[in-house]
Order: structure tokens, then sequence, then C-alpha cells
């Protein structure tokens, strides 16, 4: 085996892998493409935003797409806003990071980033499927990392059999959410403050009356338990929100329930990860900023690769 390795299989590993083939994924998972394989409702409101790394990522893999603009409006106590003053802002974004039914906050606001600073976003629209396929690689390690000894460079995995296997290692990138990969690290003492809370996600045939276009729907309001909204394909709306929804209110405030995922860890507050001597980090939840798109995940692993000696 390479003495160069990648920790999971969802689209930050791929991307990494594409362009630092010498790397050896190693994941739990039995289909490559992570969150976006495991939570269809998550792959809906997933979108590759128009930027130079992600278009020429998608020539490059000959995957076809057509460059759309969609609008964002924010539904914010009943009334259907085009742009918000930073007051209005901060307590969207406030309402996104606290449980529906809950009425204070659980951190302070230091970030006033939603999905863009405008009122639109710019998508390169295509099949995410088809992006993960084609960068699905050949072969990789199926396995489930339980510790990693980052002075001595070993870790060991469990395999399939269930066997434990240890590994030195030259070079560790990964892509594990940092709440999961901090403990793994039993010589390092963290000081990081990973604090997270769930997120449902339900798909729904039922409209919300003030939707009037294919477009991100942003929701500040205390009588309902969702955050977010936008059309499903033909066939429905995705409603996003914050914290474990009982079955009761989204009958009661949605209704007409395709599908509910209560799975997904959404970053509450971010963090500052350095990258360690022989372990980087890539992706959203291994650097814990909810920033980090696609995009920034293909400019590193192209700067990665132009590095010498692979110290980036
Ligand atoms: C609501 C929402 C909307 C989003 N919208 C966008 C968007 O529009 N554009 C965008 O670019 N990004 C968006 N994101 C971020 C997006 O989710 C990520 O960019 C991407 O899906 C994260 O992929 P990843 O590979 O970094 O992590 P994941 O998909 O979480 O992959 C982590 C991998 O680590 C593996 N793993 C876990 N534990 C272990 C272990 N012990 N050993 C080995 N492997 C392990 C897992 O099995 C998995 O393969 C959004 C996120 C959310 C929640």
């Amino acid at each position: 085996m390479a003495n160069k390795y990648i920790f999971g299989s969802g689209i930050s590993a791929l991307i990494f892998k594409k362009f630092n083939s010498e790397y050896e994924i190693i994941s739990p998972d039995e289909k490559v493409g992570g969150q976006l394989t495991k939570h269809k409702n998550l792959l809906t409101t997933f979108y590759i935003h128009n930027t130079p790394e992600t278009k020429s990522l998608l020539d490059e893999l000959k995957i076809k797409y057509k460059e759309k603009r969609l609008r964002i409006y924010y539904y914010y106590f009943g009334k259907l806003l085009e742009n918000l003053t930073k007051e209005q802002k901060i307590n969207i974004i406030k309402n996104k990071l606290k449980e529906w039914s809950y009425d204070s906050n659980s951190c302070d606001i230091d970030n006033l980033v939603l999905s863009t600073d405008n009122t639109y976003l710019d998508i390169l629209d295509c099949k995410v499927e088809e992006l993960i396929d084609k960068l699905t690689p050949e072969s990789y390690t199926r396995g489930s990392v339980k510790l990693i000894n980052n002075n001595r460079q070993f870790f060991i995995y469990k395999d399939e059999k269930g066997e434990l296997i240890t590994e030195k290692y030259d070079t560790l990138i990964s892509s594990i959410p940092a709440n999961i990969f901090f403990p793994l690290m039993y010589n390092y003492k963290r000081s990081y403050y990973l604090n997270y809370l769930p997120v449902t996600f339900i798909a729904s045939k039922n409209k919300p009356r003030f939707i009037k276009e294919d477009a991100i729907y942003y929701v500040c309001n205390d009588t309902l338990c969702y955050n977010r909204c936008q059309p499903y394909g033909d066939s429905g709306y995705i409603y996003e929100c914050t914290g474990i929804i009982d079955d009761e209110t989204i009958e009661k405030q949605i209704g007409g329930v395709i599908s509910v995922e209560r799975r997904y860890v959404g970053i509450l507050k971010d963090e500052e990860i350095n990258n360690f001597n022989n372990i980087k980090f890539i992706g959203r939840n291994a650097l814990w900023n909810s920033n980090i798109k696609i995009q920034d995940v293909i400019k590193y692993a192209k700067e990665f690769r132009r590095s010498k000696n692979d110290k980036v």
C-alpha cells in the first residue's frame, strides 16, 4: 500500500484523489459520495457554484451543465423580502442556528454569510450523481479509521472483516468530520469547540404560499419549524429545519410528506482548524468551516499537487 492516504470517500476526498492519484482512499462507505450519496434530500439542496474551479473540473470530466442564476428570497415574519438589513440578516442566521421551538440561540453570531452575500446564486446546473460517478476511483480500501498517532505516524483501521489493521503513513488527508476525527487522535490534546445541531430535511408535495418561482427561500418566522425551503424537481419542495422535528409538527406545519431525513450534523460555530505537519484537512466538515464549498477543495487539491514537497 502507498504511504499516502485519504480518509473518507465524500465529494472532497474524491476531488482530492482526482488530482493526487497516488493517495489511497480509506472509507467505510459501501458506495462513495459521502453525505451526497447517503442523504438524497441534502443532495437536492447542494449546488455546484459557478466558479472557474468548478467549471474547469466539469469540463475536464466532460460533464454537461447549464449556467443558471437562482434567486434568493427571504420570508421574514410574514413578508417576502429581496434584500435584508444587517439586523434582519442577523435574525435569520440566529433563527437558523437554533431549534425552532427554542427561544434563544446557542451561540454568538460572528459569521454573516448565508448561502452567498447576494440576492442570487450562480450555479452550474448538472447531475451531481454523474460527478460522483466520474470521480469514483477504480478501487479503494473499505475500512473505518479507529485511531491515529500523529507523532509516531501510524493509524489503525477496522477492515470489512472486522480485523484491525495498522498502517504507517507519510501524509494523511482527512475529510472525516472534525468532531469524529479529533477523538481518534488519542495522543493529541484538542482545544476545539466543535458544537453542532442536527438537521431535518423534509421532502413534501405541499408548496408554502410565499413561494412564487424556482428560487431559494430563507425563512424566519417564529411559528414555522423550517428555515429554508425550495422547489424539488417537479415533484415537490424541500424544507430544511434545525433540530429533530417530530412527525406531529411536520404533519401540522408542512404535511404532504414524501420523505423525512433526520441525520445530518450542521456546524453551529466555525472553528479555525490548522493542518499538522503530516496531516491535512479538506472539506467543510473536516475543517469545521461552514463557508467551505467544493471550489475550495478543488483549489486546494490542485495547489497540493503543484507543491513539490507536499507541504501546503
Ligand atoms: C444544507 C447544506 C447545503 C450545502 N450546500 C452546498 C453547496 O451548495 N455547495 C457546496 O459546495 N457545498 C455545500 N454543502 C456542503 C457540502 O455538504 C459539502 O461540500 C460536501 O457534501 C461535504 O463533503 P465531504 O466529502 O467534505 O464530507 P462527507 O460527505 O461528510 O464525507 C465524509 C467522509 O468521511 C468518512 N468517514 C467518517 N468517519 C470515518 C472513519 N472513522 N474512517 C474513515 N472514514 C470516515 C465518511 O464515511 C465519508 O465518506 C452543503 C451542506 C449542507 C448541510
